[in-house]
């Protein structure tokens, strides 16, 4: 077969880069590459664990206690002091910046508003600011920094902010007037409505949501998420079905697809979804996070602080509990990876992905031991590689995960 070098090649440039997943804390968090150097001479647990694999011990039923088996705690495997994405860069939301268009002009409402009309935008000021000063007593300091690090390079943020300038009107205010959020919604008086909101006030939302989503993503990016998001915006009819809402290329470059439902039915829904859609987003592709974690409340106080008018977004349930079938750390996440590209950062097995249960959120795991093809792989592999000097089972690993996908990529 002349093709199979070929085929070989171009397979293994196609393929999904393995995704690293870092288990043990609530949420998991995606790695590019496996923890180094270590080894099983410091971990009595991990050589157990390894030398059952590999039959060098029995394997022994043990009684099942819950509290061994719950999160391992990995603070010190963590590194926090050591990883270049822990030197978090403190950057409150910054107000947008407003053009000088129609906010600074001497505009008239289209009716003059009644008193009552005006005591009542009064009393809706307030009570955005009070719940805004809450929201800011309420959130712990440390949500309050936000890792900015990964963020695109300055030139492709403003490209992006390039694509904003129509929205950026959208976040001006002036006192007579809605701001262009508040304005979507039904009840608001049209007279004080945000000029820029009137078009979708006048049209059914069934017929301009999908046009309102798009400048509503605009508005959001430039005032919470730094310019920074590249995010399609796609349509579903079901959104029970898990569907993949990210994706990793084969450098390791993380992106999100923001999944809206179609069946939303009016601005209020869309807001919320929208937005927290993009809280999600932005933790997944700026700060690794495969669920409603630290740095999803993170953005979701980025949002509050930046656009106060905004609604508070909860935290919402993980669909997956993610395993690692040899050490058993776990997290949750929302992200279906696939098991077959899904790797422990810390012992570099294969990591199981289940549905999320209720039931299961406390309880914990024990090490899987089905023999997949891929653990057979290791089994009959792994020792050959002592004869090499010094080598960790990190190093070990990292070997083996490039040679067992190569056999999958062309088998025999
Ligand atoms: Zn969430
Ligand atoms: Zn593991």
């Amino acid at each position: 077969m002349e093709s199979g070098f070929d085929k070989e090649k171009s397979s293994l440039k196609d393929r999904p880069p393995l995704v690293y997943l870092e288990l043990g804390n609530q949420v998991a968090t995606v790695r590019n590459e496996p923890l180094d150097n270590i080894s099983l001479e410091d971990d009595a647990e991990l050589k157990s664990n390894v030398q059952k694999l590999l039959g060098l011990i029995a394997t022994r039923r043990r009684l099942y206690t819950p509290e061994e088996y719950c999160a391992p705690e990995l603070e010190e495997l963590t590194s926090k002091d050591t990883h270049p994405l822990n030197n978090s860069t403190f950057s409150p939301a910054q107000p947008a910046i407003l053009s000088s268009t129609w906010s600074s002009l001497n505009l008239a409402n289209p009716h003059p508003p009644t008193l009552v009309e005006r005591r009542a935008k009064e009393r809706n000021d307030i009570l955005v600011e009070t719940d805004a000063n809450i929201a800011e007593m309420e959130t712990p300091d440390f949500l309050k920094k936000i890792d900015l690090s990964e963020l695109p390079s300055r030139e492709e943020m403003a490209s992006i902010c390039g694509r904003h300038k129509s929205s950026i009107a959208c976040l001006e205010r002036h006192p007579n007037f809605y701001r262009f959020v508040e304005s979507l919604h039904p009840t608001t008086p049209i007279n004080m409505c945000h000029p820029l909101a009137l078009t979708y006030r006048e049209r059914s939302f069934k017929s301009c949501k999908e046009e309102l989503a798009k400048t509503l993503f605009n508005i959001f990016n430039h005032a919470i998420f730094q310019c920074g998001l590249h995010a399609p915006i796609v349509w579903k009819s079901s959104l029970r079905k898990s569907c993949e809402r990210v994706a990793i290329d084969a450098s390791g470059q993380r992106s999100a697809y923001i999944l809206l439902w179609k069946k939303i039915s009016q601005p209020g829904m869309l807001i919320k979804m929208l937005l927290h859609e993009m809280c999600h987003a932005a933790a997944f592709v700026f700060n690794r996070e495969t669920g409603h974690g630290d740095h999803c409340r993170r953005w979701v106080y980025q949002a509050k602080r930046a656009m106060p008018e905004l609604p508070t977004i909860a935290d919402c349930d993980p669909h997956f509990k993610y395993t690692c079938t040899l050490c058993a750390r776990w997290s949750y996440g929302r992200i279906d990876f696939g098991t077959a590209t899904t790797r422990c950062h810390y012992c570099q097995f294969e990591v199981i992905t289940k549905p999320f249960q209720k039931a299961d959120k406390h309880t914990g795991t024990r090490p899987d031991r089905t023999l997949t093809p891929f653990k057979a792989f290791i089994r009959d592999s792994y020792l050959k590689l002592d004869g090499m000097e010094n080598i960790t089972h990190s190093a070990k690993m990292r070997l083996l995960n490039e040679e067992f996908l190569k056999i999958r990529v062309s088998p025999g």
